[in-house]
C-alpha cells in the first residue's frame, strides 16, 4: 500500500480538527497535531519533553528541530502507511526542515491539504462561538442554545473564550496570513498542493477530500 503523507493547512476557524478526525477514521491515519504532541512528551517526562518544557516554562517558542524530532519519532512508530500533520510547518523554514527530515528517512510529502476560508467566515464563525465551563460548544448563530446565553446540558453560562474574540481572532489571522500563507505558494510550486473550499459544509468538504485522496493513492500505484 502507499503512503500517505499530508499536511493540513488552513486559517483558525477552518474547520482542520473535524476534518482531521474523518480521515482519521477512512484512512486509518494517525493525527499528529504538534500542540498535542508537545503535552503528551511534558506529560510524559520524555527526554524531548523536559528539553521543550525548558523553553516552554520560559515563555520561549520550542525551537523547530526538537518539534521535527517529535514529530519523526511520532511517524517512525505509527505512521507506517503515512500520517496528518497539523500545526506543523507554519512557515517556510519550517516547511524545509521538514521536508529535508522527510527526505533523510527516505520519504516525502503526498500532499500538502488547504482548506480555503475567507477572512469574514472565518471571523463570523469564531466570534460567535460560545463554551460552557464544561467544553460544550455553542455558536450564536449556527447552532445557538435554547436559552440564550445557557448550555443546555448543564445550565451553566456560557462564555466567549480569549482566542475567539474578534480582536485576538483579527490578530491570529494577521499571524496566519504572514507567516503560513507563504507556505501555500512554496507547496503549490513543488506541486503538491490541493485546495478545497471550507466554506462548504464540513461533510462535503470531507467527500472532495476523500475523493482527492483515493485519487493520488491510484496515481501512485500506476
Ligand atoms: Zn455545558
Amino acid at each position: 500500500m502507499s503512503e500517505l503523507n499530508l499536511i493540513l493547512l488552513g486559517p483558525p476557524g477552518a474547520g482542520k480538527g473535524t476534518q482531521a478526525e474523518k480521515l482519521k477514521d477512512d484512512f486509518g491515519l494517525p493525527y499528529i497535531g504538534t500542540g498535542e504532541l508537545l503535552r503528551k512528551h511534558k506529560d510524559e517526562g520524555t527526554e524531548l519533553g523536559r528539553e521543550a518544557a525548558r523553553y516552554m516554562d520560559n515563555g520561549d517558542l520550542v525551537p523547530d528541530e526538537l518539534v521535527i524530532r517529535m514529530i519523526l519519532d511520532e511517524i517512525e512508530e505509527k505512521g507506517a502507511d503515512g500520517f496528518l500533520l497539523d500545526g506543523y510547518p507554519r512557515s517556510v523554514e519550517q516547511a524545509d526542515a521538514l521536508t529535508a527530515a522527510l527526505e533523510e528517512n527516505g520519504r516525502s510529502l503526498t500532499a500538502a491539504l488547504l482548506i480555503d476560508v475567507d477572512d469574514e467566515t472565518v471571523i463570523q464563525r469564531l466570534s460567535g462561538r460560545r463554551q460552557c465551563r464544561n467544553g460544550h460548544l455553542y455558536h450564536v448563530i449556527f447552532d445557538p442554545p435554547k436559552n440564550d446565553g445557557f448550555c443546555d446540558q448543564d445550565g451553566t453560562r456560557l462564555v466567549q473564550r480569549e482566542d475567539d474574540k474578534p480582536a485576538t481572532v483579527k490578530r491570529r489571522l494577521a499571524t496566519y496570513h504572514s507567516k503560513t500563507a507563504p507556505l501555500i505558494d512554496y507547496y503549490e510550486e513543488r506541486g503538491l498542493l490541493r485546495r478545497f473550499d471550507g466554506t462548504r459544509d464540513a461533510k462535503e468538504v470531507h467527500n472532495r477530500i476523500r475523493a482527492t485522496l483515493a485519487m493520488l493513492r491510484m496515481e501512485e500505484r500506476l
